[in-house]
């Protein structure tokens, strides 16, 4: 499970910025989902090799009635599922009214709060920071969001007690160890030095993992309503139906460990539980947060779209999430009873049109309501999750590598051609190839996505994004 930071703040102290500058590297999930979480952006951030997700609030106004208003709620919300909360306000403006609401409700709660003054380019930083210290909250820090000053010391500082609480984050340091092929043998390079895998890299661990004797973690995400709580009824069969209402927040998916076809699987149930007779159910079973944890826990994850509905950006988003997390992708196209064969003929040009970035993933045609397609979509999870799991040695993959230079050479950089050495594995789940050698970092985009087709061609991986990152040789 990922760590949850929220910033919250008045609007125009700068939360934006902040949220820009966390998540640069990774696309922000606008989750502008109907009457629930508008107003809210999330985003995979990074700090240090650790990875956290980052909510983004709309910002409380000062003139809202009391901090239950509509605007207020949204950030009330961020707040309830974040582990550490940002409060972010304008050191040039000095503490106001609304400022002073929010310090209110984050001392009466008990959650790890930091107060963060922003703009402190081109100010007394200390002074200005010094009027903060009366909201009540401990050490105020000050940052520079727009030129990035502060933010550093900031992460550090909030890290701590996040570390504590999520001690798997942890990076273990570990002795470089020789790299091997596949007939067990020390790898060298072309000058004849010994090749070292990455330190702390799974591919050291993944020769000891059965990973066809593991259950298999599948996660089943979507929008409200797309038919993700009838598709799990549907699999776990009808008897089996609602029988547990467990607490929990809502942050927490069900985990539902479920046997199909001799293969154990845990379904994680991001629609949750329907509780009889709320009329809030749709917002009580829904979460950004939900969904976000349930892909990064998961090894599988089946994306519902509703063919009754047009793909939505949030859709996209979404599936954008399970890629950017490395997580195999399958798709599955719900309510696709009762349509008719021009209806569906639209459907499939409209998603040939926007799923060309998922073009690995296999697209399933399926009615939950009815169960048509339902059996069909276990092969292509099997499929994805065996292309995923698979290993493949160095010998094999510099082999690959060099079909591929030889097909269609590396161009030349600054006038000299780029050399690849070898290629090794970095790591499963997804598939890593890394690939070393002169100036390779230098390779324009047209030809890293050449090798990586190439690779996935060539290991006939399907249903799993595949990664090929660029190592100088030294
Ligand atoms: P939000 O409404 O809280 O999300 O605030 P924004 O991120 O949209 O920022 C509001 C304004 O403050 C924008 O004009 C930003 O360019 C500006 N701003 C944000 N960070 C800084 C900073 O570190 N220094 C200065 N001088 N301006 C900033
Ligand atoms: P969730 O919010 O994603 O869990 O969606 P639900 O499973 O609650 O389904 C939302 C609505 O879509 C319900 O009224 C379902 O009966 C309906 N629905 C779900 N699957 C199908 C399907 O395959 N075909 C049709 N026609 N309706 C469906």
């Amino acid at each position: 499970m990922l760590p949850v930071v929220a910033l919250v703040g008045r609007p125009n102290v700068g939360k934006s910025t902040l949220f820009n500058r966390l998540t640069r590297t990774r696309d922000a999930l606008v989750a502008d989902f109907p009457g629930l979480t508008r107003d809210r952006k999330y985003g995979q951030a990074n700090y240090d090799g650790y990875q956290f997700i980052v909510i983004d609030t709309a910002g409380v106004h000062g003139d809202e009635e009391g901090i239950d208003a509509e605007m207020a709620a949204q950030s009330l919300r961020a707040i309830d599922e974040a582990d550490v909360v940002l409060f972010m306000v304008d050191a040039r403006d000095g503490i106001t009214p609304a400022d002073q609401g929010i310090a209110q409700h984050l001392r009466r709660i008990n959650k790890k709060a930091y107060v963060v003054a922003n703009k402190i380019d081109g100010i007394d930083a200390n002074s200005a920071q010094a009027d903060f210290f009366e909201l009540g909250l401990g050490n105020v820090y000050g940052i520079a969001a727009a030129h990035g000053r502060g933010v550093e010391q900031l992460l550090q500082k909030c890290f701590n007690p996040l570390l504590e609480a999520y001690p798997e984050l942890k990076i273990t340091e570990q002795e470089p160890e020789p790299l091997r092929d596949e007939d067990g043998e020390i790898v060298y390079d072309a000058e004849g030095e010994i090749v070292y895998a990455e330190p702390g890299s799974p591919e050291l661990e993944h020769d000891q993992i059965d990973y066809e004797a593991l259950p298999l973690k599948l996660a089943i995400i979507g929008r409200p309503n797309v038919g993700k709580s009838t598709l799990t009824n549907r699999i776990l069969g009808e008897e089996r139906v609602v029988v547990y209402d467990m607490p929990g927040t809502t942050r927490d998916s069900v985990y539902i460990p479920m046997q199909r076809d001799d293969r154990e699987y845990i379904l994680i149930d991001t629609a949750g539980v329907r509780r009889r007779g709320r009329i809030d159910e749709t917002v009580e079973k829904f979460s950004v947060i939900k969904t976000l944890q349930a892909i990064e826990d998961a090894n599988v994850v089946l994306c519902v779209l509703d063919a009754r509905e047009t793909i939505s950006d949030q859709d996209l988003n979404l599936i954008g999430f399970a890629l950017n997390a490395g997580r195999s992708i399958v798709i599955a196209v719900n309510k696709w009873d009762g349509l008719s064969q021009d209806q569906r003929d639209e459907i499939k040009r409209e998603l040939d049109r926007r799923l060309g970035f998922v073009d690995f993933a296999r697209v399933h045609f399926i009615s939950a309501l009815h169960g048509s397609g339902v059996g069909n979509l276990f092969e292509s999870v099997q499929e994805a999750y065996a292309s995923a799991t698979q290993r493949v040695g160095t010998s094999k993959l510099t082999r690959i590598m060099e079909m591929a230079t030889e097909e269609h050479q590396p161009p030349l950089v600054s006038g000299r051609r780029v050399k690849l050495k070898y290629a090794h594995a970095g790591g499963y789940n997804p598939p890593r190839v890394i690939i070393h050698g002169n100036q390779v970092t230098k390779l324009p985009n047209s030809y890293q996505r050449y090798l990586i087709n190439y690779f996935r061609k060539a290991l006939g991986v399907m249903g799993t994004p595949i990664k090929v990152e660029f190592r100088e040789s030294v």
